[in-house]
């Protein structure tokens, strides 16, 4: 039997997209009119290989190993009809095409959802979910009927689906068409149905699915698995399996577009010498220089240590907020030792001096709630 995978060059869990393209790639450049690489059998065989793929009841028999050459194929020895190629050709919209309808539909798109931590959706993560979705039904292929059975063209329409109904009136005769009721329109009875899967041509299972969830995802975001939801009825290609993530607020670090935020408390002394803080990121340690003199709620950028942007290279910044705290519970030395510096420096009895509006504390803590938000 011909591997029609390997006729298109393309892979057995190819999707209806992959293997339209690749034909229609292979039989322009083949198709008989083309002169220069015009190749008759191989534009055959081409043609053959996507008829049977294209159609999700033909791939699921062949899949299960039902040479499609043999029974069945009433359209000649290649086995393929002209109409199909035409159409794809011409991307005809398909709806006004007649005759019956076909079993095989598309399969349901399925969501679930995934829980991240704020480090995951920093660097991305692959995760394993498990889900469980529609399968072809492995004992009839997708075919809905018993093995060893196949469906019977439908008596009342003769296979076409369709029926006729003639109505007198008083202009005369009316003719109407509408779906065969005997058959649902589908041109066949299964007199026979799978037991399996009650002739529905899919069972469920449970699946375990490893889900590349790339640097910079939100609560929210949705990862889109293209054919990997629910096989359809009848044969018919999976839907997609959509991802949607929820990310876990983290301890320490807060988030505000792709720029992290963590605050460190300094003592006060720290802040008036000046030291090297170690602080743990989520890219290892990393040395925080902090400045003689700092002030409460001043911040240090370290620039590049924030939440990969999603689909572009790069990352966010990491603010270290710096939150000087002043000592309580002084012991009799401690204190002694304040009020010596207090007297040292003169500030015995400060003035209360108004800071000017944009040098206070309270406008560095709005510019960092609303400066850097995206
Ligand atoms: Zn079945
Ligand atoms: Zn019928």
């Amino acid at each position: 039997m011909t591997d029609f995978y390997e006729v298109l060059g393309v892979p057995r869990g190819a999707t209806q997209d992959q293997i339209k393209k690749a034909y229609r790639a292979l039989a322009r450049e083949h198709h008989p009119d083309t002169g220069d690489g015009s190749d008759e059998e191989r534009f055959k065989a081409v043609s053959q290989a996507y008829e049977v793929l294209s159609t999700p009841e033909k791939r699921a028999r062949y899949d299960a190993g039902v040479d499609p050459s043999g029974r069945g194929s009433a359209g000649g020895p290649a086995g393929f009809g002209f109409e199909d190629i035409l159409q794809t050709f011409f991307g005809g919209g398909g709806g006004a095409r007649r005759g019956p309808a076909s079993r095989a539909q598309r399969g349901g798109d399925t969501l679930i959802h995934a829980e991240v931590s704020l480090e995951d959706a920093t660097f991305g993560v692959a995760r394993e979910v498990t889900v469980s979705l529609a399968d072809p039904c492995a004992t009839c292929a997708g075919t809905c009927c018993a093995p060893g059975t196949s469906p019977k063209t439908c008596a009342s329409c003769g296979g076409t689906g369709v029926v006729q109904r003639v109505a007198r009136s008083l202009l005369g005769q009316v003719m109407s068409t509408g779906p065969c009721p005997a058959c649902g329109g589908y041109g066949t009875t299964i007199e026979a149905p799978c037991t399996e899967c009650s002739g529905q041509g899919r069972t469920n299972s449970k699946h375990t699915i490893t889900v590349d969830i790339p640097a910079g995802v939100e609560t929210g975001t949705r990862i889109r698995l293209a054919s990997y939801g629910d096989a359809g009825p009848g044969g018919g290609p999976r839907g997609d399996l959509y991802v949607e993530i929820r990310e876990k607020a983290h301890r320490a670090f807060e988030r505000r577009g792709n720029d992290l935020h963590c605050t460190i408390e300094l003592p006060m002394t720290a802040a008036a010498l000046g030291t090297v803080l170690h602080v743990e990121t989520f890219d290892g340690a990393r040395d925080v220089d902090v400045r003689a003199g700092t002030h409460s709620g001043e911040t240090v950028k370290l620039k590049g240590l924030g939440v990969g942007h999603l689909q572009r290279v790069g990352r966010g910044d990491l603010y270290v907020h710096l939150d000087v705290q002043t000592p309580t519970a002084l012991t009799a030395e401690q204190e002694e030792l304040v009020r010596k510096l207090a007297v040292l420096r003169g500030e015995e009895r400060p003035d209360a001096r108004l800071a000017a509006v944009n040098a206070g504390l309270f406008s560095r803590l709005r510019e960092a709630f609303t400066g850097r938000e995206r």
